[in-house]
């Protein structure tokens, strides 16, 4: 069977995490984690970094940190994993989903400005925006970044997918004022599951680090004021992270070319396949090649043809806000976007979704591997 995305763990991951087992440093503090954040660090250049049990619960610290609360609204791309947005419901705040602009795919700006306008002029609080980075390429973020200082909103990168892409030479996750990388399972990198909050003080760090440690306050006992959680991640798994930073690079090269060998043995067929664009002044780590195919049918056929024959793809995303999840909603706040792209009648996230597929991406694929699934493909276009 070849997977989407499976973990690829190299040696001095395996050391790490052997290590700390060897030196008894299984809780959650040691020298893994210290180094971990270290290492994001040094990468990103960001300035402070948190190790945390997942993407999700970074994102959740994250907005605890901007204080989002009940009544308040969050802005979110519609064309994410659900992991995005949940946090937000985790503090009873409500979720405004906005449509992808159709170059990168990621959240629109036009529909972003509309969205804090109408809230601006109905004197809602939007206490924050998270940009999503799909599938590695970093969103519109001059735009997005000018918007959002204009109507003074803070922004949470949801950097899950883009460990190690760029804008602008700068590093995806550090763009905004909180960001979050996720090292589940499939990321680019693995933890088997774990995460990392991205913070511009040391001030922020802390807080957090009081509440993902339960939020114990300084007593010789137990003596707590704020509600805490239980996220912070182990030093065993801290050490898998640890290791794989010394082959991020590689790691992202491999994606890339794997990309590349898509475009090229694909996508000249009668423009039937289109990928994601890689936009001026930006890189992507291409964590998962992802293709639009001319129509549904087309892309239908593929993907059943690649079952057959034991190779994983997937859908994109489907877009949030045609989840069932988001409808009670929707008699309240809204989604913003279009709503006849190309003459569907769609938005253009439910056009995506409707003709996008997540081909293989795994970095310890063969070239043998991708001559074969691009035979497939294309006997089916
Ligand atoms: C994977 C992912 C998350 C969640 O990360 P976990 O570590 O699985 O909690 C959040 N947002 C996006 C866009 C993701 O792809």
């Amino acid at each position: 069977m070849i997977y989407l995305s499976p973990p690829h763990l190299n040696p001095k991951a395996n050391f790490y995490l052997q290590e700390a087992l060897d030196t008894n440093w299984v809780a959650p503090v040691g020298k893994n984690l210290d180094e971990f954040e270290h290492a994001i660090c040094e990468y990103t250049q960001a300035k402070y970094a948190l190790a945390t049990i997942s993407g999700t619960s970074a994102i959740h610290l994250a907005l605890r940190l901007l204080g989002v609360k009940e009544g308040d609204y969050v802005i979110c791309p519609s064309l994410t994993f659900v992991a995005s947005v949940n946090p937000v419901f985790y503090q009873n705040a409500t979720p405004i989903l906005i449509d992808s602009e159709e170059i990168t795919w990621n959240i629109c700006p036009k529909y972003l400005e509309k969205a804090l306008d109408f809230c601006k002029k109905n004197n809602k609080k939007v206490s924050a925006i998270i940009v999503v980075h799909l599938y590695g390429q970093p969103a519109q973020m001059r735009e997005i970044k000018q918007i959002a200082d204009f109507y003074g909103v803070p922004i949470v990168e949801d950097s899950a997918e883009a460990l190690g892409s760029k804008y602008k030479e700068q590093y995806a996750g550090t763009l905004g004022d909180l960001g979050i990388f996720s090292f589940n399972g499939n990321k680019i990198i693995t933890t088997s599951g774990g995460g990392m909050l991205i913070t511009n003080t040391q001030e922020q760090r802390e807080k957090a680090l009081f509440l993902a440690t339960q939020a114990k306050d300084n007593f010789a006992y137990y003596h707590h004021s704020e509600i805490g959680y239980n996220y912070r991640l182990s030093n065993v798994l801290a050490g898998l992270g640890r290791g794989q930073m010394e082959v991020l690079d590689e790691r992202i090269n491999k994606k890339r070319e794997i990309f590349d060998f898509y475009v090229e043995n694909l996508s000249l067929k009668d423009e039937k396949i289109k990928f994601q664009t890689e936009i001026k002044n930006t890189f992507s780590n291409r964590w998962l090649s992802a293709g639009l195919f001319s129509d549904n049918i087309i892309r239908d056929k593929v993907l059943e043809n690649l079952k057959k024959n034991q190779i994983e793809a997937r859908f994109l995303w489907k877009p949030l806000h045609i989840m069932p999840l988001f409808m009670p909603l929707f008699k309240d706040i809204l989604f913003f976007g279009e709503n006849n792209y190309k003459n569907t009648k769609k938005s253009i996230s439910e056009y995506l979704f409707e003709r996008g597929l997540c081909l293989p991406s795994g970095t310890a694929m063969t070239k043998e591997n991708l001559e074969e699934i691009v035979e497939m493909i294309n006997d089916e276009c």
